[in-house]
């Protein structure tokens, strides 16, 4: 097999014109290749080449490409009526409706019309290449060709091998990839591969704790963007993309993995896309839409802090330095003492376990108790956590101080790791079970997730970011907690805790 993703004269076949195959389309005619595009609808293929042109006209427009590139990248377009004139093709690219049994028949035709050499790629994003290959003559030639939507904004294409795929072609699409402008990272056939798969930790343990009524969704998705630093919250996420297609494309990794506890859905996701409320696109979903834009309750006025002395659990000291900090520059009362007196607002700091544990641990009064989130840096937003029996005195004191210069503040029910360490913890830990399989290198993982998904860091930076060691606490004590493996911390994270090791190193 000689396959060589530079050459000159290089023709890509793309099979379905919607979406996904005229953006594909797109970016092979500029990365000077050219192409051939099949619909079973005979006007899609006209269409898309017309979108094309008009995409190309405006890049023209804004200086990005001049009136020669386009013009010459237009020239490589080419509508066909029939997949037989696709015999020249050095590579396909299916990216038609996502249907095993379609995506069988397209292959087992291409065979029948092209060279043994030809490389067969799919865009699927929820099959396995490995099943969509093993009804082939030559499964060695079929591989993953994941690109993202809409796919010339989107850099990120995982190059996806399945069992049976020869390396070299493989390598050929990685090179293709470069070719097409993007960035592609090599990734082993898994449920969701690699993105789709990280991406299940923000949404689903989001969803587990609206469910649980630990927040409400307007809530976390304030935590998640100020104190975590996500673009956007998990739920304006799933009302972006519509959860009658987050939800099914969840329930399918989580059978694929044989109903891996860390992939189980909320039934939340499924009543909700039951009674319609699907998102954006209806005009409802977690949020109402009015002419499209969001409509989000907002946040109430804080209360005014009544000057209660403040006493700070020394159990994690790295968060009492940093709470102690806030507190000298708010101007609070500290109470030093060893124990808090009797009227004392106490405040903990709990890493996975409740605010409830926590006071009764230290041999707090859980009435004047509050807990506070220390994971993340606590200037752009603060959660506070109660226990069940917290005196509304005292919960009003805590937020009214922490408030006080004007940060904002969410109050949040007991829960075993706050909002964001639960939701975080879950991210790091799919990403570390990822590096553990060996689906691709810890480098790949969080290029992958950073360029896929836009979070703040990749799964394993985040983890270094906040502490591999906080992390792993964190997990274990909800896994101890709730008993719920959805929480068991993945070996691989917990030997490089141990270690004091940097989730990104390459093991030796
Ligand atoms: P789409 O519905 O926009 O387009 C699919 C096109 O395939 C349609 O034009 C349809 O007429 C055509 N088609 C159907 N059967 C065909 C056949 N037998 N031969 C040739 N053409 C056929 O869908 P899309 O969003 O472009 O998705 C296409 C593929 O890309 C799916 O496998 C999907 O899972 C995958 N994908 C989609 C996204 C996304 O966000 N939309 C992202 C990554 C991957």
């Amino acid at each position: 097999m000689t396959l060589d993703a530079t050459q000159d004269n290089l023709i890509v076949g793309v099979i379905g014109a919607g979406a996904m195959g005229r953006g594909i389309a797109q970016v092979a005619a500029t990365g000077g290749c050219s192409v051939k595009l099949f619909d079973t609808r005979k006007e899609a293929t006209k269409e898309a080449i017309g979108f094309i042109e008009g995409m190309f006209n405006r890049a023209v427009e804004k200086e990005r490409m001049t009136i020669d590139e386009a013009k010459s990248a237009v020239g490589h377009l080419h509508a066909t009526s029939s997949m037989s004139d696709f015999s020249d093709c050095h590579v396909i690219i299916e990216a038609a409706v996502e249907n095993l049994d379609i995506k069988r028949k397209i292959f087992a035709e291409l065979e029948s019309i092209v060279a043994d050499d030809v490389v067969l790629a799919s865009n699927t994003s929820s099959l396995s290449i490995t099943t969509i290959a093993s009804k082939c003559k030559n499964p060695e030639r079929v591989a993953g060709f994941h690109f993202f939507n809409p796919v010339p904004l989107m850099k990120l294409v995982e190059v996806i091998n399945g069992i049976r795929t020869n390396p070299k072609v493989t390598d050929f699409l990685f090179e293709l990839g470069k070719r097409m402008g993007r960035v592609p990272v090599r990734v082993a056939d898994a449920p969701g591969f690699l993105v789709n798969q990280v991406g299940r930790g923000y949404t689903i343990e989001a969803a587990h704790l609206f469910s649980e009524g630990v927040a409400s969704f307007v809530e976390v998705d304030r935590i998640m963007r100020d104190a975590a630093g996500f673009r956007m919250g998990p739920f304006e996420l799933m009302d972006l993309t519509a959860i009658d297609v987050t939800h099914p494309a969840t329930d399918l990794i989580y059978q694929q993995f044989y109903h891996e506890a860390r992939y189980r859905p909320s039934t939340l996701m499924n009543t909700r896309m039951e009674a319609g409320f699907l998102g954006r696109k209806t005009g409802e979903g977690f949020y109402v839409y009015e002419g499209g834009k969001q409509q989000a309750p907002e946040e109430k006025k804080a209360p005014n802090y009544d000057g209660r002395a403040v006493w700070v659990s020394q159990v994690h000291v790295h968060a009492y330095e940093q709470i102690i900090g806030i507190l000298n520059k708010l101007n609070a009362t500290i109470d030093e003492g060893e124990e808090p007196d009797d009227n004392s607002l106490c405040i903990v700091s709990p890493l996975g376990i409740d605010a409830t544990t926590a006071a009764i641990e230290e041999g707090l009064n859980p009435e004047h108790t509050i807990a506070i989130d220390t994971l993340f840096n606590l200037s752009l937003r603060r959660t506070l956590m109660k226990t069940p029996v917290t005196d509304p005195a005292y919960t009003k004191s805590a937020h009214g101080l922490f408030a006080s210069d004007d940060t904002p503040v969410t109050v949040v029910r007991d829960s075993t790791g706050f909002v964001s360490q639960r939701i975080v913890a879950m991210i790091v830990n799919i990403g570390c079970s990822i590096a553990q399989s060996g689906a691709a290198t810890p480098e790949d993982i969080d290029k992958a997730v950073m360029l896929g998904l836009g979070y703040p860091h990749g799964p394993l930076g985040f983890g270094d970011t906040v502490g591999a060691d906080r992390i792993l606490e964190i997990l274990i004590s909800i896994f101890e907690m709730t008993g719920d493996p959805r929480y068991r911390p993945t070996p691989w994270l917990r030997r490089r805790a141990l270690l004091g090791l940097s989730l990104l190193t390459t093991e030796t």
